[in-house]
């Protein structure tokens, strides 16, 4: 099938060679050109803006930071709509604002072209691996169309509702991972200022109730002293922010996920935010005044 992929950074990416190695043909655009050379050495086709993208695919797929950027790709000049033409869908996989899903969903509608919204969870290793879970929203006919494309890129496909119930899926998830590696810093923190070795803490817990991917991936890039993204701090802040804003606007009140939020916009206002979220952590550490380690002996 002729797909077109836009957004090709940590996560657009390999989910795009993986479109390749399935037997698609590939056409690219992303407005850093370095990225676009990587796909086209990888077999796919550079096209000089989305509004080509579009016009030589079948099906569109967008893979972009927030909200203004899909809107601007698939709605703005020189865009996925201005290239539409009869049977072309789009599959909208970035982390945005539950309510600009619906506005770029209708503005798609009113164009005759059909859109799915279909945010990921897994992170780049995820995207590497095929092993996506992918949180869906819209038309379950048109998910059924599209299943053997999401299928190369996941492992989990969920429809959860109409356009904009992915998203509204996404924050959830987004909200848990930021609370929890606050959750994960401060415990870790105490134990270690109390004499216990964080390593330690780990084999002991892991495998219990407190046991987590949070645990497993981000408190040991920690003790690594490893930030290089992954999933860049500043990203989390949009999803933080995303779903604030989708708290206020149906009453529902997010304390912790406020807290959380101001810790990660010091972090970011101090020049951290293009590290990993697991940069995260370091608050706690300056709170506490260590830094999580490895240690010998339980190597
Ligand atoms: P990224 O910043 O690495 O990549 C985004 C790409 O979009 C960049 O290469 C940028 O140049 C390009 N872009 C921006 N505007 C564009 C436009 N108008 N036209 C064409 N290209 C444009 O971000 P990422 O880490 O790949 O994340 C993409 C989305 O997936 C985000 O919404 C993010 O929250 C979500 N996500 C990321 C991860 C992760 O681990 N990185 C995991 C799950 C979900």
């Amino acid at each position: 099938m002729r797909i077109g992929f836009i957004g090709l950074g940590a996560m657009g990416r390999p989910m795009a060679k993986n479109l390749i190695h399935a037997g698609h043909e590939l056409h690219v655009f992303d407005l850093v050109q370095p990225a676009v050379d990587e796909l086209v050495a990888a077999g796919a086709i550079a096209e000089e803006n989305n509004k080509a993208v579009a016009a030589a695919s079948e099906v569109v797929i967008t893979m972009l930071p927030n909200s203004p950027h899909v809107k601007a790709a698939i709605c703005g000049p020189n865009g996925v709509l201005e290239g539409r033409h009869p049977g072309m869908k789009i599959i909208e996989m970035s982390s945005i604002a539950p309510l600009m899903t619906r506005e770029v969903g209708a503005a798609c509608a009113e164009a005759g072209v059909p859109m799915l919204e279909s945010p990921v969870s897994g992170g780049t290793m995820g995207a590497a691996d095929g092993t996506l879970s992918l949180m869906c929203g819209g038309d379950k006919a048109l998910l059924e169309e599209l299943r053997p494309i999401l299928e190369v890129l996941s492992s989990s496909i969920v429809l959860c509702g109409g356009l904009g119930a992915g998203n509204t899926t996404k924050l959830v998830n987004q909200h848990i991972i930021a609370v929890e590696i606050a959750a994960v810093a401060e415990a870790f923190a105490m134990g270690q200022k109390a004499g216990v070795e964080p390593e330690v803490i780990f084999n002991a817990i892991h495998n219990g109730y407190a046991g987590s991917k949070v645990l497993e991936g981000k408190l040991t890039a920690a003790m690594d002293r490893q930030f290089k993204a992954g999933f860049r701090l500043d990203l989390h802040i949009k999803d933080l922010a995303n779903a604030l804003e989708t708290a206020h606007s149906v009453g529902a009140p997010m304390p912790l996920g406020s807290l959380v939020m101001d810790e990660m916009k010091y972090l970011s206002n101090n020049g951290l935010g293009s590290e990993d979220n697991a940069t995260l952590m370091k608050y706690y550490e300056r709170l506490a005044g260590i830094e999580f380690h490895r240690c010998q002996e339980a190597q």
